[in-house]
């Protein structure tokens, strides 16, 4: 028994060391990537009802120097962990609005708008909002068409605090859509208080609409909920045409998901 439980200690050490050494390598690629240009952003469509492209989400994709692609998932907490995010995120800011600028100086999409996700820790930074007015600046975009995606979480402490962030950089001209709808805890408080314009619905709903009556409850109640508060919805994770219909049927007004289109890097972009 007393060697069971010394091999039990051993287990659990060397499991935690590969964590440990797991972490550090994903940090070092992380590292490396913002050092030679391994990040890329990848553009998923947004559709309104008639079927037609209106933009696009930004999704970021890193790929290491063997050029194996780490998605989003797996390094985007770690680096919200470590910092590595605000560089991260400057550099998303910028590729978008670099993106932005293209599209707009081009007719056939000058229209279309862009949104990038911001961690909660990025737009706490004390010089975020300056860093959004020098970006829509340097690359001279009409700043309507940028759109901010923000998660709940990004209340941290004192809600006032972020109020009064997002009003001055909606006072910029750039929009706001809170992320991941239905997920948290507080959605309906934030959601009266908090100044977005947008709604996405989190995919897990849209999911499990079809076969799972809460689901689709929820769907259809927070369509009536934004009605009422005057805020636009995007649908994502639109994978099927019964959930297409359906969403149609409910009143929602933008769509994204893989029935319309993955994420796809900008050489593989073609909208309309
Ligand atoms: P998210 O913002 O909720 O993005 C939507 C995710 O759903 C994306 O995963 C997208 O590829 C995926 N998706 C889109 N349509 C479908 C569909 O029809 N079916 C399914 N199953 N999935 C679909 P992705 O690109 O792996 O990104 C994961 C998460 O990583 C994002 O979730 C977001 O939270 C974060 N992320 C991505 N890019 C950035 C970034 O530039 N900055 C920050 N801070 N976070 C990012
Ligand atoms: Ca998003
Ligand atoms: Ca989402
Ligand atoms: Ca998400």
């Amino acid at each position: 028994a007393k060697d069971d439980g010394r091999n039990l200690i051993r287990f659990f050490s060397e499991a935690m060391q590969a964590v440990v050494a797991a972490r550090a390598e994903l940090e070092l690629k992380l590292r490396a990537a913002l050092a030679c240009n391994g990040f890329r952003l990848y553009y998923q469509p947004q559709l309104d009802r008639n079927g037609r492209v209106i933009g696009a989400e930004a999704l970021i994709r890193c790929f290491d120097a063997e050029g194996e692609m780490i998605s989003p998932a797996a390094f985007i907490p770690l680096a919200e962990e470590t910092g590595l995010i605000v560089p991260i995120g400057e550099w998303v800011l910028e590729t978008a609005c670099a993106q932005l600028r293209a599209w707009q100086r081009t007719p056939s999409t000058a229209g279309l708008s862009l949104s990038i996700n911001v961690s909660a820790r990025q737009f706490h930074q004390p010089d975020f909002v300056g860093k959004v007015a020098a970006a829509i600046e340097r690359h001279r975009i009409r700043p309507g068409g940028l759109e901010i995606e923000l998660t709940e979480s990004v209340v941290i402490g004192d809600i006032e605090t972020t109020v009064l962030r997002m009003r001055q950089i909606k006072a910029l001209g750039v929009r706001f859509a809170l992320d991941d709808f239905g997920t948290g805890y507080s959605s309906l408080s934030y959601l009266k208080r908090l100044p977005f314009d947008q709604l996405k619905i989190d995919q897990m709903f849209v999911r499990d609409m079809e076969k799972d009556t809460s689901s689709e409850a929820i769907v259809r109640a927070i369509l009536a909920l934004s009605r009422s508060l005057d805020l636009k919805v995007v649908a994502e994770g639109v994978e099927t045409a019964a959930q297409h219909e359906l969403l149609l049927t409910r009143g929602c007004e933008l769509f994204q998901g893989y029935l319309f289109g993955r994420p796809v890097p900008i050489e593989d972009w073609k909208a309309g």
